[in-house]
């Protein structure tokens, strides 16, 4: 029986493999379409609603949100929100420390750009999520959930697999790793942190605020992660929005 991770690196396996269709056959509106499909998985789906809204509780969302969130973070390939909620708290804990399930230092750098995936999920962490039924059920049937997408985008068109689901996939996976990576070894420090995370200016810009990953461990618990002006945060802005109304 194929476990979680290794469905999960398969399905990332296969994201990666359709950078090759894509060379090849894409146009320039199959590749705008692609980022603007990372925009929504990677923005309000992972930095909004997996990480700060789900892992940190740090923000307040109406419950339509946290459905949409959810639902597009589901489709960007990156795990279920149970699990990706238990590394990362689990990460924070333990930070640049042995007990780091994805410390770039500790398991190296390609086991932590594409193989956090089998990081343990360790369900002590997300006992508050076991109780959202919605957050259960899209645990239980990650897999199915993703190939019912799978066949809707086939369905408009076949090749709409590949520029609506599958390179959006891989981009999201790529800039996420590099996060957890990247940002524990490069960048620029920020005063107070309590471990190596740093800033990194692209990732900041290009994940739509997860870059500032040091102001963003400083201090967890604010679902804002820019400190000077220039330190756009995309995924604030929008929560600032969101909460407003
Ligand atoms: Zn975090
Ligand atoms: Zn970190």
């Amino acid at each position: 029986m194929i476990s979680a991770p290794q469905k999960l690196f398969l399905f990332q396996l296969i994201a990666h493999l359709s950078l090759v269709p894509m060379i090849i056959y894409a146009s320039f509106e199959e590749y705008l379409i692609g980022f603007i499909v990372y925009f929504f998985t990677g923005c309000f789906g992972m930095t909004m609603t997996y990480h700060r809204l789900l892992s940190h509780r740090s923000w307040q969302a109406p419950r339509w949100f946290w459905y949409f969130g959810t639902l597009c973070a589901v489709f960007g390939l990156t795990g279920s929100p149970i699990a990706w909620a238990a590394v990362h708290r689990e990460h924070h804990r333990f930070s640049d420390t042995d007990k780091d399930p994805h410390c770039p230092e500790r398991i190296g750098f390609l086991k932590a750009q594409w193989g956090s995936m089998f990081c343990p999920v360790k369900v002590k962490y997300v006992t508050d999520l076991l109780k959202d039924r919605f957050l259960l059920f899209i645990h239980k049937h990650y897999f199915k959930i993703n190939m019912v997408w799978a066949l809707i985008c086939f369905l408009i068109e076949p090749f709409a697999v590949v520029y609506l689901y599958l390179f959006p996939a891989f981009l999201l996976w790529n800039m996420g790793s590099f996060i957890i990576t990247l940002t524990h070894m490069f960048g620029y420090e920020v005063e107070g942190t309590p471990d190596k995370s740093k800033n990194i200016f692209f990732l900041g810009y290009l994940l739509w605020g997860e870059g500032w990953h040091a102001n963003h461990h400083k201090d967890p618990n604010n679902p804002v992660f820019s400190n000077r002006w220039w330190e756009l945060d995309l995924g604030g802005v929008f929560i600032r929005i969101i909460s407003r109304n």
